[in-house]
């Protein structure tokens, strides 16, 4: 694992030049709210880019006839958190305890790797991943991911 200090939203950044003209051909507008005083964290950057995409992969994949993807960043002192929100179809509260393990799909042909290698990416950086998610109304995916202590 390569550990550098990085900045979530430059990451972030860097996914969306390439995932951007996907999103447009889906019809999918994409809203950013980013927190631009959010401090370095220490992170493998291209796993932490990995994760992203999944997450911007299955918003897109739950939303085929277009919608909007809300990506925020915050933090609190100890902790960076990005928010993945899509207005697509929801996930029903049977399902969420079974959406991270792997294989686990509801796609004709999804791997059910995406939330899984996902999940493992987080957890071994110290955070974690959480959703929220209402049938027909859509899905946030909060990836938090924890900062270097501040000592004075
Ligand atoms: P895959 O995308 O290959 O199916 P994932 O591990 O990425 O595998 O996701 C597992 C399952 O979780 C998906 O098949 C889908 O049922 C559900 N899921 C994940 N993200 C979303 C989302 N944003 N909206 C609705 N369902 C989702
Ligand atoms: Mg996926």
């Amino acid at each position: 694992q390569i550990v550098q200090s990085a900045s979530i939203n430059a990451l972030l950044e860097k996914v969306l030049t390439f995932t951007s003209s996907m999103l447009r051909q889906q019809r999918i507008q994409l809203k950013l709210q980013l927190d631009e005083s959010i401090p370095a964290a220490e992170v493998d950057a291209e796993r932490i880019k990995q994760v992203f995409v999944n997450l911007i992969l299955n918003a897109t994949q739950a939303m085929p006839d277009g919608g909007t993807l809300t990506i925020r960043t915050y933090h609190d002192n100890k902790w960076a958190y990005t928010d993945f929100t899509d207005n697509g179809q929801g996930i029903d509260s049977s399902e969420l305890d079974s959406i991270f393990d792997p294989f686990y799909t509801t796609k004709e042909s999804g791997t059910g790797l995406g939330l899984s290698i996902s999940h493992q990416i987080v957890r071994m950086h110290g955070g974690h991943i959480n959703v929220r998610s209402h049938v027909k109304e859509g899905t946030t995916f909060t990836v938090q991911l924890p900062l270097p202590e501040i000592l004075d």
